[in-house]
């Protein structure tokens, strides 16, 4: 079957659960660009990512503000993870958040509210979109 999109068959290879997996700056920019076709509609406008060993968290997505504009610096990703399945599901997680800071806060700045970046019902609306891809939205990470 070739019906496949590309991020179907990444998240379907055998080796997502495979013990242990080194995070790269290729597949991390491979997966990101999967993921904001497939699942955000292109709606991200790729920002620099940077994958590194961390302490006490295995993704961060830094938003700021510059000139009145919510803009990612960057996302981070951990370099180590216990298996694949959780480096995508990471990475997810910085996008949705990414979501929430460039696409929807600036929406709620033009009509006075405050930006959001949270893990609240903007943040699990993604959760179904994702499910289909089997990966899982949670507010760890
Ligand atoms: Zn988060």
């Amino acid at each position: 079957m070739s019906s496949l999109n590309r991020l179907q068959k990444f998240v379907q290879r055998n080796d997502m659960y495979e013990r242990r997996f080194e995070a790269s700056q290729e597949l991390a920019l491979e997966a990101y660009d999967m993921l904001n076709q497939y699942v955000f509609d292109n709606g991200l406008d790729p920002c620099p990512i940077t994958v590194r060993r961390t302490r006490g968290y295995w993704g961060l997505c830094d938003g700021r503000i510059v000139d009145d504009e919510c803009r990612v610096k960057e996302i981070t990703l951990t370099k180590r993870y216990p298996f694949k399945a959780m480096f995508i599901n990471t990475l997810a997680h910085e996008m949705v958040h990414q979501f929430q800071w460039e696409v929807l806060s600036n929406e709620r700045m033009e009509q006075g509210k405050a930006p959001i970046m949270s893990h609240g019902p903007s943040f699990y609306c993604w959760k179904p979109a994702l499910k289909e891809y089997n990966i899982i939205l949670t507010r760890e990470y």
